[in-house]
């Protein structure tokens, strides 16, 4: 069993999330963690809106 280091929930499925270069200032460098399913599509969808906010800045 391996564990979500977001949820904490235990769980047979995770994804190795690398947290996006902006992200990292912020906390610690060449984070990687571990999410569970629930977890990875959220932080694919916080990826996907910060994307959309810097291509929003960019015009
Ligand atoms: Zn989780």
């Amino acid at each position: 069993m391996l564990k979500c280091d977001f949820c904490g929930a235990e769980t047979d499925f995770v994804v190795r999330v690398v947290i996006d270069k902006d992200y990292d200032r912020l906390t610690v460098r060449h984070e990687k963690r571990y999410a569970c399913r629930a977890c990875s599509e959220k932080k694919e969808k916080e990826r996907q809106e910060r994307t959309k906010a810097s291509v929003q800045k960019a015009k």
